[in-house]
C-alpha cells in the first residue's frame, strides 16, 4: 500500500456555502469577498449534489451431490478430473475481478465407478417399433395407380364383374384398350395395370402381408445411445462451486443542461470501498448516505466487493440582482485547493425565448435542406 490518496481521507473536502458564493461573486466580476452575496436577500444557494455510486460484489455457492453419468467406461478419465472429500473445507480460490465466471465442477473422491448400463443389453436395445420381431404388418394389395383403383379399371363393369354395367366415358369413347378384363371377360377394356381388378399386389411385401420393421430395418435391436453401444455407464457424485456476480447503482445525474461541464470536472470526489469496515467519507451528503448505506451490509455469502463511490457538490445559486441566470458552483479540482467553477444558465423566462429561437433556426435549416435536394433533383 502506497501513501493515502488525499481525496481518499475522511476529512471533509466540500467547499463551504461561502466559498461557492465567494466563486460566484469572482465570475460576476467581483472582489471575490462574497460581501454582496452574502448580504441577507442578495443570493439564494441550495445544493444539488450528484451522486455515481456502483457496488460490485462476488459470491460463493456451492452444491453438492450432484448425480452424474458419462457413457461407457470412463473411470480413469472422471479419476483424473479435480476432486474433494469434504467439500465445506475444499478451497477454491475466489476468481479476481467482477467479470462472470465458470463454476469449478469437483468430482467426490471414491464416488466414480462403471456399471452395466440398465437400459439395454450389451449396448443394443429391442426395438421399442416392432417389439422385437423385426417385421410389422403390411398390406397385401395395393390401390392400382393408373386407373386410381376406380371405375376406369374396366370400362365394362367398372371393376364389378358384371360385363356392360357401365357405359364407357366420353373421354374413353374411340380409345382402345389392349388387355381384357379378368372380371367380366370382355376384350380390349381393362386397365392394363390391374387387368380390372382395380387393385394390385404390394410391391414392398410382394403381397405378402408383412415386411421388415421401418424403424430396424429387420435388425430387431438398436444401438443404445445413451451408453454409445458399449454396454456400460461410468456414474460419479460431484459438486459445484459458483462465483456469481451482481451489482448495484444508486445515481443522482446532472439536469441535462448541466451534464457536459458537471461530466468534464475533475472535482468529483471519489472512494473506492472494499470491504464492509470501509467508512463512508464524512462529507457525503445526508440524501445520498441514506442512499448508499443500505448497499453496504454484507450480502448472504459473499466474498468480495468493490464499491466505487463518486460525488460532486454543486451549488445552485440565483442573484437578486441578476434574474435572467441561474448560477451552478461546484468543484473543478481534487481536493480543497482545486477551485470552484462557476457556469451560468439561462432562468427559465429566458429559457422560453431562446427555445423559439431555436425552433426558428431548425426551421431555417430543414428549408435550406430541402431547397438544396430540390437543386440537386
Ligand atoms: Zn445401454
Ligand atoms: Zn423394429
Ligand atoms: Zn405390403
Ligand atoms: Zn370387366
Ligand atoms: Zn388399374
Amino acid at each position: 500500500m502506497g501513501p493515502p490518496d488525499p481525496s481518499e481521507t475522511a476529512g471533509s473536502s466540500h467547499p463551504s456555502d461561502e466559498e461557492m458564493l465567494q466563486a460566484v461573486e469572482l465570475h460576476l466580476g467581483g472582489s471575490g469577498e462574497a460581501s454582496r452575496l452574502i448580504a441577507p436577500g442578495t443570493a439564494e444557494l441550495s445544493a444539488r449534489p450528484l451522486l455515481d455510486f456502483r457496488i460490485d460484489r462476488r459470491y460463493e455457492k456451492r452444491r453438492e451431490g450432484i448425480q452424474r453419468s458419462a457413457p461407457g467406461k470412463k473411470l480413469k478419465h472422471v479419476s483424473k478430473q479435480p476432486s474433494y472429500i469434504h467439500l465445506a473445507t475444499h478451497h477454491v480460490p475466489v476468481p479476481s475481478g467482477f467479470a462472470p465466471t465458470q463454476p469449478v465442477v469437483l468430482v467426490l473422491q471414491g464416488s466414480v465407478a462403471e456399471v452395466v448400463c440398465a437400459e439395454c443389453k450389451g449396448g443394443r436395445q429391442s426395438c421399442g417399433v416392432c417389439g422385437g420381431s423385426g417385421t410389422q404388418t403390411c398390406p397385401e394389395n395395393v390401390k392400382c395407380k393408373a386407373c386410381g383403383g376406380g371405375s376406369d379399371a374396366c370400362w365394362s363393369c367398372a371393376g364389378t364383374g358384371k360385363r356392360g354395367s357401365r357405359r364407357p366415358s366420353g373421354n374413353a369413347q374411340g380409345k382402345s384398350r389392349t388387355d381384357w378384363c379378368r372380371r367380366c371377360g370382355a376384350h380390349d377394356v381393362a386397365c392394363p395395370k390391374c387387368v380390372g381388378n382395380g387393385t394390385v399386389a404390394c410391391t414392398v411385401c410382394k403381397g405378402k402381408g408383412h415386411r421388415a420393421c421401418d424403424a430396424c430395418k429387420g435388425s430387431k435391436r438398436f444401438r443404445h445411445e445413451a451408453c454409445n453401444g458399449t454396454g456400460f455407464v461410468t456414474t460419479w457424485t460431484a459438486a459445484e462451486i459458483s462465483h456469481p456476480v451482481g451489482a448495484d447503482h444508486e445515481r443522482d445525474r446532472a439536469p441535462a443542461h448541466l451534464w457536459w461541464p458537471t461530466y468534464r470536472t475533475d472535482g468529483w470526489r471519489k472512494v473506492l470501498l472494499k470491504d464492509v469496515t470501509d467508512e463512508l467519507p464524512v462529507d457525503l451528503p445526508e440524501p445520498h448516505r441514506e442512499r448508499i448505506a443500505p448497499h453496504l451490509p454484507r450480502k448472504e455469502v459473499e466474498v468480495r466487493r468493490l464499491a466505487v463511490l463518486r460525488y460532486l457538490p454543486v451549488a445552485r445559486v440565483t442573484v437578486a440582482a441578476d434574474p435572467d441566470w441561474v448560477y451552478f458552483a461546484f468543484p473543478d479540482g481534487p481536493g480543497a485547493d482545486g477551485g470552484i467553477k462557476v457556469v451560468r444558465r439561462p432562468a427559465r423566462p429566458r429559457m422560453v425565448r431562446l427555445g423559439g429561437i431555436a425552433v426558428a433556426a431548425i426551421l431555417i435549416a430543414v428549408l435550406v435542406m430541402v431547397l438544396a435536394l430540390q437543386m440537386l433533383d
